[in-house]
């Protein structure tokens, strides 16, 4: 069927690709044609595609129970907010059904806190310029991304942008008002940019001297991805809220919220819910894949690859100065900067098999699933390799 035949939503331009089946780092479409896929869905398939251990635990609780919304206690919740707690600085945890959703629980907390103190003024969310929250109208006023917001009627009060790592900005636009700081510890789709740890260092004292909380968006550098669960770990900087998704569910649609107790404590009966957010099958796989992500072999494992990645990457713009201007990100969550199109690149590693994704600022992004072996990352990055050469001996000739 053409495109023009498609009853879809033309909000996305897919290409022509139809996949079928997976396994680990490998995705085969219709024609059978095998395609190494490095970037998992938007850093989601965690584990790779259709991992046994979330497969069966899927499958058993779908032959017991799906769904019973939270009127009712569902215990796979209890289970997974212990452990995300346990090695956390949270204290309590709801579950949402996506990022965006995750979001909204985070900002809506930050907000009742400050009402909850007795000082309901403090309503500004500071989000940073380059971010990305998601798609419901809190995310995109959070980020303030004008092609995301346009058209949309106007931007909600309260919402305020920061330069990208300018503290002193950051600082001018903090007064009384503010009720909280919204970042990426790693920024995703703004062109896979790690934040500074001084910076962080820094925002926290300002939050704490000032009275405003932080919230860190997980949701795509989360989960293992950086090569500790989260990536604010890196930094020793905890914040008061973190939304998470994408890859804690392995490939399943969930994410979480979750805060201090002091930070929660605004969030009371009826002030909050969600129908599907935590339901049993979320939770048996969550519950799963958290186990295999929280196994120190498997951090030790991205820790490994992130290196070779890293390394790999260096070489290419050593070898391509002049069209590879940077890398950056961290763990397996890597952007190469281009003076060309990414999405070209894109387009002719999807032609030699290789699936990759784009970001802001002219960036190509890897995120592959975290179980990549060392064979698979030089595969991929002799690819791109072979791309880029292609490209210089065109532009040339
Ligand atoms: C993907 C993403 C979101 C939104 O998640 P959805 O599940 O698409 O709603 C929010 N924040 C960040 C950092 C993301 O990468």
């Amino acid at each position: 069927m053409s495109a023009a035949e498609s009853h879809i939503l033309p909000v996305y331009s897919p290409p022509q690709q139809n996949f079928e089946r997976g396994e680990g780092c490998w995705i085969w479409d219709d024609k059978g044609e095998r395609y190494l896929d490095c970037i998992a869905g938007i850093a989601v398939n965690a584990l790779g595609h259709a991992p046994p251990v979330l497969v069966k635990a899927l499958t058993e609780q779908a032959g017991k129970l799906w769904h019973t919304s939270n009127m009712f206690k569902v215990k796979g919740q209890e289970e997974l907010a212990a452990k995300y707690t346990r090695d956390s600085f949270a204290d309590v945890v709801f579950f949402t059904n996506s990022g965006t959703e995750a979001i909204e629980g985070a900002m809506k907390t930050a907000r009742k806190y400050h009402t909850a103190n007795g000082n309901p003024e403090r309503i500004d969310i500071i989000g940073f310029q380059g971010s990305f929250h998601g798609r419901s109208y809190g995310a995109i006023n959070a980020s303030g991304n004008p092609s995301y917001l346009e058209g949309f009627g106007p931007r909600l009060p309260g919402f305020i942008q920061a330069p990208f790592g300018d503290l002193e900005e950051l600082k001018k636009l903090v007064g009384p008002t503010t009720a909280a700081v919204i970042l990426e510890p790693v920024q995703g789709e703004g062109g896979v940019r790690e934040v500074a740890h001084d910076y962080l260092r820094a925002l926290r004292k300002l939050a704490d001297d000032t009275g405003f909380l932080i919230i860190f968006d997980e949701v795509q550098s989360g989960a293992g991805r950086t090569g500790k669960m989260w990536a604010h770990q890196w930094s020793g900087v905890t914040p008061d809220i973190m939304a998470v998704a994408k890859g804690v569910g392995g490939g399943f649609p969930m994410g979480a919220f979750m805060a201090t107790k002091e930070a929660a404590k605004g969030m009371v009966v009826g002030v909050h819910g969600t129908t599907f957010g935590g339901n049993p099958l979320a939770m048996a796989v969550g519950n799963a894949c958290y186990d295999e992500l929280s196994k120190p072999a498997l951090l030790d494992h991205v820790n490994l690859m992130a290196n070779h990645l890293g390394q790999a990457l260096e070489g290419l713009k050593d070898r391509h100065p002049d069209l590879v201007v940077d890398v950056r990100g961290k763990g397996l969550l890597r952007g190469i900067k281009l003076t060309i199109n990414p999405k070209d690149i894109q387009g002719k590693l999807r032609d030699r098999k290789v699936l990759v994704g784009v970001a802001g600022d002219n960036v190509l992004r890897l995120a592959p699933p975290l179980v990549i072996d060392e064979a698979q990352i030089r595969e991929a990055v002799d690819a791109i390799d072979a791309v880029l050469s292609a490209y210089a001996t065109q532009a040339n000739g």
